[in-house]
Protein backbone atom coordinates (compact mmCIF):
# COMPACT_ATOMS: atom_id res chain seq x y z
CA UNK A 1 0.00 0.00 0.00
CA UNK A 2 1.37 3.49 -0.98
CA UNK A 3 2.65 5.66 1.80
CA UNK A 4 1.54 9.46 1.94
CA UNK A 5 4.31 11.51 0.25
CA UNK A 6 4.84 14.24 3.02
CA UNK A 7 8.04 15.45 1.60
CA UNK A 8 10.53 14.69 -1.33
CA UNK A 9 13.24 12.91 1.29
CA UNK A 10 12.50 9.58 -0.20
CA UNK A 11 12.77 10.69 -4.23
CA UNK A 12 16.46 12.37 -2.90
CA UNK A 13 18.34 9.53 -4.22
CA UNK A 14 17.06 9.87 -7.35
CA UNK A 15 18.31 13.23 -7.52
CA UNK A 16 21.60 12.26 -7.62
CA UNK A 17 21.21 10.41 -10.88
CA UNK A 18 22.51 12.61 -14.25
CA UNK A 19 20.19 11.16 -16.01
CA UNK A 20 16.86 11.52 -14.12
CA UNK A 21 13.77 10.89 -16.03
CA UNK A 22 10.27 11.64 -15.17
CA UNK A 23 7.19 9.51 -16.66
CA UNK A 24 3.75 10.70 -15.81
CA UNK A 25 0.05 10.21 -16.83
CA UNK A 26 -1.65 13.23 -18.13
CA UNK A 27 -5.83 13.09 -17.20
CA UNK A 28 -6.26 13.22 -13.35
CA UNK A 29 -2.26 13.40 -12.38
CA UNK A 30 -1.24 16.68 -14.40
CA UNK A 31 -4.57 17.94 -15.82
CA UNK A 32 -7.38 17.31 -13.29
CA UNK A 33 -10.76 15.62 -14.53
CA UNK A 34 -13.24 17.85 -15.68
CA UNK A 35 -16.97 16.64 -17.32
CA UNK A 36 -16.32 17.19 -20.68
CA UNK A 37 -12.69 15.35 -21.45
CA UNK A 38 -12.35 17.56 -24.59
CA UNK A 39 -11.83 20.44 -21.88
CA UNK A 40 -8.86 18.98 -19.66
CA UNK A 41 -5.70 20.66 -20.13
CA UNK A 42 -2.59 20.19 -17.84
CA UNK A 43 -2.66 23.21 -14.79
CA UNK A 44 -0.15 26.04 -15.25
CA UNK A 45 1.98 25.08 -12.39
CA UNK A 46 2.17 21.75 -13.55
CA UNK A 47 3.24 22.52 -16.65
CA UNK A 48 6.25 25.27 -15.72
CA UNK A 49 7.16 22.72 -13.10
CA UNK A 50 7.63 19.93 -16.09
CA UNK A 51 9.25 22.68 -18.05
CA UNK A 52 11.41 23.62 -15.44
CA UNK A 53 12.97 19.73 -15.27
CA UNK A 54 13.19 19.16 -18.49
CA UNK A 55 15.56 22.79 -18.62
CA UNK A 56 17.78 21.13 -15.81
CA UNK A 57 18.41 18.45 -17.57
CA UNK A 58 15.76 15.52 -16.47
CA UNK A 59 14.22 13.73 -19.16
CA UNK A 60 10.17 14.04 -19.19
CA UNK A 61 8.07 11.58 -20.40
CA UNK A 62 4.34 11.80 -20.71
CA UNK A 63 2.21 8.59 -21.33
CA UNK A 64 -1.21 8.95 -21.69
CA UNK A 65 -4.28 6.85 -23.64
CA UNK A 66 -4.66 10.18 -25.12
CA UNK A 67 -3.74 10.70 -29.09
CA UNK A 68 -0.64 12.25 -29.66
CA UNK A 69 -2.00 15.86 -31.13
CA UNK A 70 -4.29 15.89 -27.88
CA UNK A 71 -1.64 14.85 -25.38
CA UNK A 72 0.80 17.92 -26.70
CA UNK A 73 -2.28 20.38 -27.03
CA UNK A 74 -3.39 19.19 -23.36
CA UNK A 75 0.46 19.90 -21.85
CA UNK A 76 1.63 22.74 -23.90
CA UNK A 77 5.40 20.49 -23.95
CA UNK A 78 6.40 20.32 -27.62
CA UNK A 79 9.93 19.09 -26.20
CA UNK A 80 8.75 16.17 -23.65
CA UNK A 81 8.95 12.60 -25.05
CA UNK A 82 5.33 11.19 -25.23
CA UNK A 83 4.02 7.53 -25.26
CA UNK A 84 0.49 8.74 -26.58
CA UNK A 85 -2.55 5.99 -26.93
CA UNK A 86 -1.51 4.08 -24.06
CA UNK A 87 2.02 3.40 -25.92
CA UNK A 88 0.59 2.75 -29.33
CA UNK A 89 2.27 5.92 -30.85
CA UNK A 90 5.72 7.45 -29.44
CA UNK A 91 7.27 10.43 -29.52
CA UNK A 92 11.18 10.58 -28.84
CA UNK A 93 12.94 13.87 -29.79
CA UNK A 94 10.38 14.95 -31.68
CA UNK A 95 9.80 12.02 -34.03
CA UNK A 96 6.72 10.89 -34.19
CA UNK A 97 6.00 6.98 -34.52
CA UNK A 98 3.17 4.36 -35.02
CA UNK A 99 4.41 0.98 -36.11
CA UNK A 100 2.89 -0.55 -39.25
CA UNK A 101 0.81 -3.45 -36.62
CA UNK A 102 -0.78 -0.32 -35.32
CA UNK A 103 -1.97 1.57 -38.80
CA UNK A 104 -3.60 -1.47 -40.12
CA UNK A 105 -6.24 -1.09 -37.29
CA UNK A 106 -7.21 2.58 -38.17
CA UNK A 107 -9.45 1.61 -40.68
CA UNK A 108 -11.43 -0.30 -38.53
CA UNK A 109 -11.80 1.94 -36.43
CA UNK A 110 -13.48 3.82 -38.84
CA UNK A 111 -15.69 0.85 -39.20
CA UNK A 112 -16.31 -0.12 -35.73
CA UNK A 113 -17.79 4.01 -35.62
CA UNK A 114 -20.03 3.24 -38.30
CA UNK A 115 -21.48 0.24 -36.86
CA UNK A 116 -22.11 2.37 -33.33
CA UNK A 117 -23.23 4.96 -34.87
CA UNK A 118 -26.54 4.23 -32.71
CA UNK A 119 -24.69 5.06 -29.38
CA UNK A 120 -25.42 9.30 -30.13
CA UNK A 121 -29.20 8.81 -29.07
CA UNK A 122 -27.96 7.84 -25.42
CA UNK A 123 -25.32 10.55 -25.53
CA UNK A 124 -22.18 8.70 -26.24
CA UNK A 125 -19.23 10.87 -27.31
CA UNK A 126 -17.28 8.62 -29.74
CA UNK A 127 -13.91 9.53 -30.02
CA UNK A 128 -11.72 8.17 -33.15
CA UNK A 129 -8.13 7.78 -32.00
CA UNK A 130 -6.83 6.48 -34.71
CA UNK A 131 -6.27 2.95 -33.73
CA UNK A 132 -8.56 2.86 -30.71
CA UNK A 133 -12.09 4.39 -30.53
CA UNK A 134 -13.13 5.13 -27.01
CA UNK A 135 -17.26 5.62 -25.85
CA UNK A 136 -17.59 7.98 -23.43
CA UNK A 137 -20.37 8.30 -21.61
CA UNK A 138 -19.50 10.71 -18.49
CA UNK A 139 -21.79 13.21 -19.81
CA UNK A 140 -25.03 11.15 -21.13
CA UNK A 141 -28.10 12.14 -19.04
CA UNK A 142 -28.31 8.79 -18.16
CA UNK A 143 -24.65 6.81 -17.87
CA UNK A 144 -26.03 3.33 -17.34
CA UNK A 145 -28.83 3.32 -20.28
CA UNK A 146 -25.62 4.53 -22.11
CA UNK A 147 -23.49 1.87 -20.90
CA UNK A 148 -25.72 -0.43 -21.88
CA UNK A 149 -26.60 0.91 -25.20
CA UNK A 150 -22.56 0.88 -25.99
CA UNK A 151 -22.48 -2.31 -24.99
CA UNK A 152 -25.23 -3.17 -27.56
CA UNK A 153 -23.84 -1.45 -30.64
CA UNK A 154 -20.52 -3.51 -29.76
CA UNK A 155 -22.17 -6.84 -29.17
CA UNK A 156 -23.77 -6.14 -32.98
CA UNK A 157 -20.51 -4.91 -34.96
CA UNK A 158 -18.50 -7.09 -36.67
CA UNK A 159 -15.59 -4.85 -37.12
CA UNK A 160 -15.54 -4.69 -33.12
CA UNK A 161 -14.39 -8.18 -32.99
CA UNK A 162 -10.87 -7.29 -33.66
CA UNK A 163 -10.02 -4.75 -30.64
CA UNK A 164 -9.92 -5.78 -26.85
CA UNK A 165 -12.67 -3.80 -24.79
CA UNK A 166 -10.96 -1.82 -21.93
CA UNK A 167 -12.89 -0.06 -19.10
CA UNK A 168 -11.98 3.22 -18.47
CA UNK A 169 -13.61 5.68 -15.94
CA UNK A 170 -16.76 6.28 -17.53
CA UNK A 171 -15.45 5.51 -21.01
CA UNK A 172 -15.30 2.37 -22.79
CA UNK A 173 -12.15 1.35 -25.09
CA UNK A 174 -12.06 -0.18 -28.26
CA UNK A 175 -7.41 -1.48 -28.24
CA UNK A 176 -5.81 -3.33 -31.08
CA UNK A 177 -5.33 -6.43 -28.84
CA UNK A 178 -1.23 -5.93 -28.96
CA UNK A 179 1.07 -7.03 -25.95
CA UNK A 180 1.33 -2.90 -25.87
CA UNK A 181 0.63 -0.75 -22.57
CA UNK A 182 1.70 1.94 -20.48
CA UNK A 183 3.83 -0.66 -18.81
CA UNK A 184 5.85 -1.46 -22.31
CA UNK A 185 5.80 2.24 -22.91
CA UNK A 186 7.84 3.39 -20.02
CA UNK A 187 10.14 0.71 -20.71
CA UNK A 188 10.80 1.67 -24.07
CA UNK A 189 11.15 5.49 -23.23
CA UNK A 190 13.17 5.34 -20.59
CA UNK A 191 15.80 2.99 -22.79
CA UNK A 192 15.70 5.47 -25.86
CA UNK A 193 15.74 8.38 -23.53
CA UNK A 194 18.48 6.70 -21.24
CA UNK A 195 17.42 7.09 -18.06
CA UNK A 196 19.38 6.37 -15.12
CA UNK A 197 16.77 6.91 -12.31
CA UNK A 198 12.80 7.20 -12.81
CA UNK A 199 10.21 8.89 -11.16
CA UNK A 200 6.83 7.83 -12.27
CA UNK A 201 3.68 9.45 -11.78
CA UNK A 202 -0.22 8.20 -12.44
CA UNK A 203 -3.55 7.88 -11.28
CA UNK A 204 -5.40 4.79 -13.40
CA UNK A 205 -5.56 1.07 -13.16
CA UNK A 206 -3.86 1.24 -16.67
CA UNK A 207 -1.10 3.05 -15.21
CA UNK A 208 -0.63 0.23 -12.67
CA UNK A 209 1.68 -1.38 -15.59
CA UNK A 210 3.85 1.37 -15.43
CA UNK A 211 4.20 1.01 -11.39
CA UNK A 212 4.98 -2.88 -12.23
CA UNK A 213 7.54 -1.49 -15.11
CA UNK A 214 9.43 0.68 -13.01
CA UNK A 215 9.62 -2.31 -10.04
CA UNK A 216 11.02 -4.40 -12.90
CA UNK A 217 13.58 -1.54 -13.56
CA UNK A 218 14.86 -1.59 -10.14
CA UNK A 219 15.27 -5.26 -9.95
CA UNK A 220 17.65 -4.98 -12.64
CA UNK A 221 19.03 -2.01 -10.63
CA UNK A 222 17.84 1.43 -11.52
CA UNK A 223 16.49 3.51 -9.60
CA UNK A 224 13.17 3.91 -9.73
CA UNK A 225 10.06 5.07 -7.26
CA UNK A 226 6.17 4.99 -7.77
CA UNK A 227 3.97 7.55 -7.09
CA UNK A 228 0.00 6.97 -6.76
CA UNK A 229 -2.19 10.16 -7.09
CA UNK A 230 -4.98 9.61 -4.62
CA UNK A 231 -8.85 11.23 -5.67
CA UNK A 232 -12.22 10.50 -5.28
CA UNK A 233 -12.14 7.96 -8.27
CA UNK A 234 -9.18 6.39 -7.57
CA UNK A 235 -9.25 2.54 -7.11
CA UNK A 236 -6.92 0.42 -4.38
CA UNK A 237 -5.82 -1.49 -7.34
CA UNK A 238 -3.45 1.80 -8.22
CA UNK A 239 -2.59 2.98 -4.35
CA UNK A 240 -1.80 -0.99 -4.05
CA UNK A 241 0.71 -0.78 -7.01
CA UNK A 242 2.44 2.58 -5.72
CA UNK A 243 5.71 3.39 -3.44
CA UNK A 244 4.04 6.76 -2.43
CA UNK A 245 0.51 8.63 -2.84
CA UNK A 246 -0.03 12.22 -3.30
CA UNK A 247 -3.41 14.02 -3.42
CA UNK A 248 -4.93 15.01 -6.09
CA UNK A 249 -3.25 17.58 -9.04
CA UNK A 250 -2.44 19.70 -6.36
CA UNK A 251 -0.21 17.09 -4.76
CA UNK A 252 1.64 16.65 -8.18
CA UNK A 253 2.09 20.37 -8.90
CA UNK A 254 3.17 20.63 -5.23
CA UNK A 255 6.17 17.42 -5.89
CA UNK A 256 7.30 18.35 -9.43
CA UNK A 257 7.74 22.14 -7.99
CA UNK A 258 10.11 20.60 -5.15
CA UNK A 259 11.99 18.18 -6.91
CA UNK A 260 12.41 21.00 -9.76
CA UNK A 261 13.32 23.16 -6.55
CA UNK A 262 16.29 21.19 -5.13
CA UNK A 263 17.64 20.31 -8.57
CA UNK A 264 17.64 24.58 -9.09
CA UNK A 265 19.31 24.90 -5.78
CA UNK A 266 22.19 21.83 -6.55
CA UNK A 267 22.95 23.21 -10.09
CA UNK A 268 26.12 25.08 -10.56
CA UNK A 269 25.24 28.67 -10.75
CA UNK A 270 23.96 29.70 -14.49
CA UNK A 271 22.21 27.24 -15.04
MG1 LIG B 1 -5.06 9.22 -15.46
Amino acid sequence: MAKQLRDIEPIRPLLDHPSLAVFSDIDGTLAPIVPDPQDARVTDAAREALRELMALGVGVGLITGRDLAKAREMSGLPDACYAANHGLTLSVGGVDETPDVVRDFMPRVRDVIQETTAVARAGVFVEDKGPIVAFHYRRAPSPERARAAIESALAASPAAAAFRVHEGRMVLELRPPLDIDKGTALAELARRMNAGAVLCLGDDRTDVDMFRSVTAMREDGTAGVTVAVDSQEATAEVLAGADYQVDGVAGVERLLGEIARALRERAPSGR
